[in-house]
């Protein structure tokens, strides 16, 4: 039924009909109407290899997830005021994933949900309202998590810095101030961090909290330089604020070497955050916290959520850790991130228009550049690029500060021959003239 209509129809109903503000993927867009494991389908039966998609963690319409879902929805789908075994074991299994001390659990709907949830915890546990966030983040798109994602409200029709919040720079170890070339830049921002924190508390404005994405996404795909998170977390535990770990875009395995982005800088945050890939697709966001936090939280206000923690949606959870698990899915991630980081890293070598290749897992960020001593971002070749391997049917992103950054995650099945593929096809778009090639 989906077929045959062509996409200029869907693109003027939408524009006339759903809310202002959506953005679009492609020139040509895409009208897909079907997902299978690390593929999409579009309306005229063409396929795309998906190296973008997160949510679809275990893979697009994984059967065990569709399988879960749809036998608890046709039995019974409910709330938090009755008692269901499921929400009970797909908490259990998640704090068996944490380290010890984060063993309190919230099921909302979405990571939005989890992080506005996240901010209500800090300001119980601690009285305050004051928030350092990093530049270039996103938490989500409800009024206050405008108000903390610098990525939005710094952006094109932002409001600018609530008075209540602090900003510290990206641990960017490339284009930022701090430059691997010259150091430890994990002591350097952690330490740049700590002296605001120490000024905050002079200033009589000690943080509440210190919200961050352990491995920033939107900022660019940066990783994090070691020691970074353990100074931050130091400084903001000596001022009485908790850390909080924004996992949404990196948790569940997907970076291969650990389960959690904090396990790689070291660190146990106060609250995690998760949401995206938690339900491979079912609308799923979870906040786990220490008991500490969550006593402080127990003020006599009670917490509904309407659908957080329904029993389909907690099925959708623990199918997805399940997979993981059996799959080997982490793994998996390490092995295809390692095979794309090496071929990128190759392709760097002579394609000077690739000023940095990072990454751990299959969370990938390629750096493009004009130059490649001054650092000029080209954030046209990024978009030809992501333009023209979606028309060889291969999906990627672009994202940073600049615009400049190729975007490389996928469901966590793409496979190592995948990995060839989106190779060889980024060489041959790069040696085109578009790319700068001359
Ligand atoms: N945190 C991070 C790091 C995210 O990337 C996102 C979504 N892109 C969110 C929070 C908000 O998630 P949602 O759109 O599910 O509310």
């Amino acid at each position: 039924a989906d077929s045959g209509v062509p996409v200029e129809s869907l693109v003027e109903r939408r524009t006339r009909r759903l809310g202002t503000g959506l953005s679009i993927s492609y020139d040509r867009p895409l009208h897909i109407v079907r997902g299978w494991r690390q593929f999409l389908v579009d309306a005229d039966g063409r396929s795309f290899l998906d190296f973008y998609n997160n949510v679809p963690h275990v893979g697009h319409a994984h059967p065990r997830v569709v399988e879960a879902v749809t036998r608890q929805r046709a039995l019974l789908d409910t709330n938090t005021r009755y008692l269901h075994e499921t929400l009970l074991d797909y908490a259990d299994a998640l704090v068996a994933r944490m380290p010890e001390g984060l063993e309190r659990v919230w099921v909302l709907n979405s990571a939005s949900e989890a992080n506005e949830l996240a901010l209500r915890l800090a300001r119980a546990a601690t009285g305050r309202r004051e928030v350092i966030v990093q530049e270039g983040g996103y938490h989500g798109h409800t009024t206050s998590l405008i108000d903390v994602s610098a990525y939005k409200f710094d952006g094109p029709g932002g409001a600018g810095r609530a008075e209540w919040v602090e900003v510290v720079a990206a641990p960017d170890d490339y284009r930022g101030a701090h430059r691997r070339e010259h150091g430890d830049t994990g002591a350097a921002y952690g330490d740049d961090a700590a002296r605001r924190v120490e000024r905050m508390v002079a200033e009589g404005r000690a943080p509440g909290a210190f919200l961050a994405e352990t491995f920033p996404s939107v900022a660019g795909q940066l990783v994090p330089p070691a020691g970074y998170l353990d100074r931050v977390y130091r400084a903001v535990r000596a001022a009485g604020g908790l850390c909080v770990a924004d996992e949404v875009q990196t948790g569940f395995g997907r970076l291969g070497e650990v389960f959690w982005g904090f396990e790689a800088q070291g660190v146990e945050p106060d609250v995690v955050v998760l949401g995206k890939p938690a339900g491979n697709g079912v609308p799923l966001g979870v906040v786990v916290a220490t008991r500490a936090v969550a006593e402080a939280f127990d003020t006599g206000m009670e917490f509904f959520s309407t659908f957080g923690g329904n029993p389909a949606s907690a099925a959708a959870g623990l199918a997805v850790l399940q997979v993981v698990e059996e799959e080997g899915l982490q793994s998996a991630a390490l092995r295809v991130g390692d095979r794309l980081l090496d071929g990128l890293r190759d392709l760097a070598t002579r394609y000077p228009v690739i000023g940095d290749v990072r990454g751990m897992g299959l969370f990938i960020g390629v750096e493009l550049v004009a130059d490649r001593h001054t650092r000029e971002p080209a954030p046209g070749v990024a978009r030809y690029v992501a333009e023209r391997l979606r028309e060889l049917g291969v999906l990627i992103g672009t994202d940073g500060p600049d615009h400049n950054v190729l975007k490389i995650r996928g469901p966590l099945v793409v496979t190592e021959g995948d990995a060839e593929v989106l190779l060889e096809r980024l060489e041959g778009v790069l040696g085109e003239r578009g790319a700068g090639a001359r």
